[in-house]
């Protein structure tokens, strides 16, 4: 809600309150003090809900969401907007105090009323001051939406290469069902993510238009910190090679942007795979499939399981948990 529209909520649903006293002097006072404390939790229960909203930026730096967030907000900016609602959250409560103890003080019917005013006064413009931080927030909330629900824990295989030379495919035919398209700020097709279980562990692979399927110099700033952004996700690449050329990107092409994609993803593990085995056989010697007819598939997942067990083994959290347990 805007800060206007959170006023508007607070204060009338608090004009509604009524009380019952045998004096009217007591009888408003008790209205009054009823109506302090009903504002007062309509306001810092949204703003605790929207200030618990955001993950928490510093947990998990290394994160692809969080990196994610950042290409599409101004990280600093949202900071601050929450810094300053943990404050407002933290005033209300001494104002509500104040006044509360203000009203049940007043030795009359004016005197309550002025303490009550003051106090809608004063909460007024403290959430008045939100206003810009509010909208900070509705936006990055709004920029948030698109960002593809991963799961972050998952092995996951990343799938690069040039468009057309059969990585949405390759996905389709990897997976158990069918893949989900999630929203992604930076494409209009939406991000590819596939799901199998291979026993061991479930294991999520992935296709992303718009970020491993061309040259790097043709990016601008945010694409390429979305770029690096995979490399917390990805536990193993699979770049997906077109020796047929029918997808219109040459192999000289495609070669130079697998070079950048090993530059800039260097210590993660990296599969060549030629697709279209079915339409030309090369003798490079690399491995070959065919994502259309399932040939060779089966092989290049093999071979992305034994890297990721691999590393997987190889990294010290593992015996670590392994001891806690027994402890
Ligand atoms: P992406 O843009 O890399 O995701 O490519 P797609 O998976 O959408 O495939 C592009 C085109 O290539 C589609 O028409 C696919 O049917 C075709 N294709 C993908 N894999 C193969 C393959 O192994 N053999 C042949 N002949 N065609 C393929």
């Amino acid at each position: 809600m805007t800060s206007e529209e959170l006023l508007d909520k607070a204060f009338k649903k608090v004009a509604k309150i009524d009380s019952q006293a045998d004096s009217k002097l007591e009888m408003i006072r008790r209205k009054s003090v009823s109506r302090i404390s009903s504002a007062n939790d309509v306001l810092t229960t949204a703003l605790q809900r929207y200030h618990n909203a955001f993950p928490s930026v510093k947990e998990r730096s290394e994160s692809f969401m969080i990196e994610l967030m950042c290409t599409v907000t101004d990280m600093d900016r949202l900071k601050q907007a929450l810094s300053k609602v943990g404050w407002a959250i933290g005033k209300l409560e001494d104002l509500r105090r104040n006044y509360t103890r203000a009203v049940k003080q007043a030795p009359d019917l004016n005197r309550i009323d002025d303490a009550r005013k003051e106090y809608y006064g004063r909460t007024s413009s403290v959430i008045k001051r939100l206003d810009s931080d509010l909208k900070a927030m509705a936006a990055a909330r709004e920029a948030y939406r698109k960002i593809p629900m991963v799961d972050e824990e998952m092995p996951t295989i990343v799938i690069a290469g040039f468009p057309n030379v059969g990585k949405s495919q390759l996905v389709e035919r990897i997976s158990t069902a069918r893949p989900e398209v999630a929203p992604y700020p930076f494409t209009t097709k939406g991000i590819e993510v596939g799901r199998f279980d291979a026993g061991w562990r479930k294991v999520q692979v992935i296709d992303t238009p718009g970020l491993l399927d061309r040259p790097l110099e043709d990016r601008n700033a945010i694409e390429l910190q979305a770029v690096l952004a995979l490399k917390y996700l990805a536990d193993v690449i699979i770049y997906v090679l077109d020796p047929s050329e029918t997808s219109g990107y040459t192999m000289e092409k495609q070669l130079h942007l697998l070079d950048e994609i090993k530059g800039g993803f260097g210590d993660i593990p990296l599969i060549l795979v030629e697709n279209k085995a079915d339409l030309i056989q090369s003798d490079s010697g690399r491995l070959r499939m065919s994502a259309l007819t399932g040939a060779g598939v089966e092989d290049l997942v093999k071979e992305a399981m034994r890297i990721m067990k691999k590393e997987e083994n190889a990294l010290p959290r593992e015996p670590l948990a392994k001891a806690q347990e027994e402890d």
